[in-house]
């Protein structure tokens, strides 16, 4: 099913270095992605601590507030994380979770399920992230993918699963320079979607709203966009700047 607006989102990571940078960044998100606001959602993921000045930059802008990770606790003995609940009261209503930065400190498939289902319960959307490090030649890593999509799937009914965005981020693309071709990324769609076919049927499986992350900028992200088949991508290094997220916002129209 194509939905009725792309999705693009910005993930910061450790970025900008000031809160004055932050909000000078979010002013030019706002300015450079004006024109673009009723067709395609804008989300920007900033570090948890610029989110009150990122909110407040943002102002009525139509831009959302997007985490880069959550616990999936509400409260308790959790030394250095933030709940769901704490983000939603500045204003987060998109979370990442699962990105392979957070994998490879140690975040498993089951941390993972459990944040999705504790994101959902505050109705936010997680947006989990699932990705190969390494491509082989016969294809296993489709079984890593699809370990992945099976775990993070684990206890949601089809209404939820329906409210969870899965972001397609092959390890080896991100921060790289290198991206799948679109080729590659319409065939992990597909793949995808028989999946969630498999776990749900196909009409629950056409609603859950696809992305592609991995070095995409404005050079590329036309042509990801319009051949690979996701709805919309997730962005890091190409969010940092208001021009080339802007532009790569505007592929996806
Ligand atoms: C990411 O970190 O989610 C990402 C896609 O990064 P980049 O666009 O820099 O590859």
């Amino acid at each position: 099913m194509k939905h009725a607006k792309s999705l693009v989102v910005g993930n910061w990571k450790l970025n900008p270095g000031s809160v004055a940078e932050a909000k000078e960044l979010t002013k030019a998100v706002i300015k450079k992605t004006k024109s673009y606001s009723s067709d395609a959602t804008v989300v920007i993921a900033p570090t948890f601590v610029h989110l009150p000045d990122v909110r407040k930059a943002l102002g009525s802008a139509p831009i959302l507030l997007g985490a880069q990770d959550t616990h999936f606790e509400e409260r308790g003995a959790c030394t250095g994380e933030v709940s769901p609940v704490l983000l939603a009261e500045f204003g987060v209503s998109y979370i990442i979770v699962g990105h392979s930065e957070r994998r490879a400190l140690g975040e498993t498939d089951v941390q993972v399920n459990k944040k999705i289902h504790a994101i959902l319960k505050r109705r936010q959307i997680p947006i989990v992230c699932v990705g190969e490090r390494e491509r082989d030649k016969q294809g296993n890593f489709f079984n890593g993918i699809e370990a992945q999509i099976r775990s993070l799937a684990t206890g949601l009914t089809a209404a939820q699963i329906q409210k969870v965005v899965i972001a397609y981020e092959p390890i080896w693309a991100i921060g790289t320079g290198a991206t799948a071709t679109s080729e590659d990324v319409k065939e992990m769609q597909l793949f995808i979607m028989s999946i969630l076919t498999k776990l749900y049927d196909r009409k629950v499986a056409a609603k859950v709203r696809l992305l592609y992350g991995g070095s995409v900028k404005a050079g590329n992200a036309k042509e990801l966009h319009d051949n690979g088949g996701m709805g919309g991508f997730l962005v890091g290094g190409a969010s940092l700047s208001g021009e080339e997220f802007a532009a790569v916002v505007a592929a996806t129209l």
